[in-house]
């Protein structure tokens, strides 16, 4: 219990001294500087399990459009945001999630987020408590 509210603290803190903009990680592997096993990809987004799984199922959908986060995306980014969750939908069909999923956006210091290149999380595979930490 002990060691997993330390580590949440180290994640929150590493989200909370992220760069904002800039090249990222994501953008690596978008251009294959990292490998990277996609499991899902179309000319809009890719998807690819998470490196640090907080759940039995937890993967990520990004956009091959550079939106830093959900607060900087424009209006007319509506029909990618839209497929996104379309692209969550079908993944979650092929892994089977019949019971469900939850879908997770974070955004900016207080999202915890560290990676600054628009992601969707999907986590499934466990029962998933409310409200989150
Ligand atoms: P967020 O905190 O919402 O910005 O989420 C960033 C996520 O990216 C975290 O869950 C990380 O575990 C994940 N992540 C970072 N680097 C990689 C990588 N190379 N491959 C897969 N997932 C990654």
């Amino acid at each position: 219990m002990h060691l997993h509210k330390t580590k949440m603290a180290d994640e929150v803190q590493l989200a909370q001294s992220a760069q904002v903009g800039g090249d990222t990680i994501f953008a690596k592997i978008l251009r294959k500087e990292i490998p990277c096993n996609f499991i899902y990809e179309d000319n809009l987004c890719v998807a690819f399990d998470d490196v640090n799984p907080q759940a039995p199922v937890h993967f990520l959908i990004i956009p091959r459009k550079y939106i830093p986060q959900l607060s900087k995306a424009e209006d007319t980014d509506a029909a990618l945001l839209g497929h996104l969750l379309i692209v969550a939908r079908k993944i979650a069909q092929k892994r089977n999630l019949k019971n469900g999923f939850r879908i997770v956006i974070n955004d900016g210091p207080i999202g915890a987020q560290s990676v600054y290149h628009l992601h969707i999380h999907v986590l499934s595979g466990r029962q998933l408590q409310w409200p989150p930490g």
